[in-house]
């Protein structure tokens, strides 16, 4: 075989501020199943993405209030706007604000950039900002996204190498992709095309870039739009335990990322569906049908990838539908309220339903303390404030 310069491992001793870790820790914690001093089966990190405050507070409500592990994600279109078209100050002010907020609070949170892309000028410098302001980054370099197909292995391997070099060291982890998904995340993750992670290539990747999370493309998709409406996601699971197999021989610290695995909410659906019905003028023909073909990835599905070594789950989609659908009812129930805070409040209390859910479908709940309410009452209602959600599931 071949030798090769090991890459470095993680430096696990380096210490974030208060309450911020890597997201490697808190995913290797998941997938071994350790929840305060005991250990149960394995669970999940649903990957957040953050776009606003709003969405950073009920993202630490959900998880304080279910003594949950958090995973907050930004992508490089997120940190534009969270920086007024810059993303390099988006990245201060979104890793400022939830550093304040995770020094305040009962659990641990991890900070990961998504789909960093390493292979041009603008994208490694937002990379490189993140390995200092972040405690996780992911090296999206497996998609030429600029032309539309896939990267060689070695290409691939390069650049992801790159990012564990520089991120390793400092005790921040590294994710990295490997095959094509296909869907459509935002602007920066657009592809047509999907190929599924060889397993041949999937050893000789863990092997010489040492990421310790690895997003391998199984059937999942980003977006709404995961297949037919009325059917079901194909996911291979096989492949999934073929790959977990040769992580637990090679490097079995090794954590699974399933990208595009959004759940469609029916609640948010109807919800979103009768808004526009009471709201008119057409807009129930206009829309309807789209809300109603969404399809997404179920309960089911998404334990069958936490059996099959996947500790963190990204979610997205869901949750801007719930936005969405949360929005569509204030404007029914007052289109003439000339105070953004009571928007921000209906939105807001969704988005922290939604996350809810969310973390209890992964099992994410009782890690660092009892969780504030009775997850097995739990209702998922977009007319509930997280204080109500509370003190009706006791
Ligand atoms: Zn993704």
């Amino acid at each position: 075989m071949q030798s090769f310069n090991h890459p470095p491992q993680l430096n696990t001793s380096r210490r974030f501020s208060d309450n911020l870790t890597s997201a490697h820790a808190l995913t290797l914690k998941a997938k071994q199943g350790q929840k305060g001093n005991s250990q149960g089966k394995p669970y999940a990190l649903p990957a957040f993405n953050i776009t606003t405050i709003q969405g950073i507070n009920a993202a630490f409500d959900a998880f304080e209030t279910l003594g949950a592990s958090g995973l907050l994600a930004v992508s490089n279109s997120a940190l534009k706007h969270f920086g007024g078209g810059d993303p390099l100050t988006g990245l201060e002010v979104a890793a400022e604000y939830i550093a304040s907020r995770a020094k305040r609070s009962s659990i641990q949170v991890a900070t990961h950039l998504d789909h960093g892309d390493y292979t041009t000028e603008a994208g490694r410098k937002v990379v490189q900002g993140a390995v200092q302001h972040l405690t996780s980054v992911m090296a999206d370099n497996s998609t030429d996204h600029a032309n539309k197909c896939g990267r060689s292995l070695e290409e691939n391997i390069g650049y992801t190498r790159e990012v564990v070099n520089m991120a390793h060291p400092l005790g921040v982890s590294v994710e990295g992709e490997l095959g094509v998904l296909a869907g459509e995340e935002d602007e920066d993750t657009k592809s047509e095309i999907s190929t599924y992670t060889q397993p041949d290539e999937f050893e000789q990747f863990i092997t010489e870039t040492g990421v310790l999370m690895i997003a391998p493309t199984i059937g999942t998709m980003h977006g709404p739009n995961k297949g037919k409406p009325g059917t079901k996601v194909k996911l291979n699971i096989e492949l999934a335990h073929e790959l977990l197999k040769i992580a637990d021989r090679v490097q079995p610290e090794t954590i699974f990322v399933a990208h595009g695995a959004s759940t469609l909410y029916s609640q948010v659906v109807e919800h979103a569906v009768e808004q526009l019905e009471n709201l008119g003028a057409g807009m129930a023909e206009k829309y309807g049908q789209t809300w109603k073909n969404y399809v997404g990835t179920d309960w089911e599905q998404i334990q069958g990838l936490i059996g099959a070594g996947f500790a963190k789950i990204n979610t997205d989609t869901e949750n801007r539908q719930t936005f969405l659908s949360a929005l569509l009812g204030a404007v029914h129930e007052n289109a003439a309220k000339i105070d953004i805070r009571w928007y921000d409040k209906k939105t807001t209390d969704a988005l922290t339903q939604s996350y809810l859910i969310k973390c209890i479908m992964a099992d994410n709940y009782g890690v660092w303390h009892e969780p504030k309410l009775n997850v097995e009452k739990f209702k998922f209602d977009l007319h509930v404030s997280l204080a109500d959600a509370i003190n009706n599931a006791h």
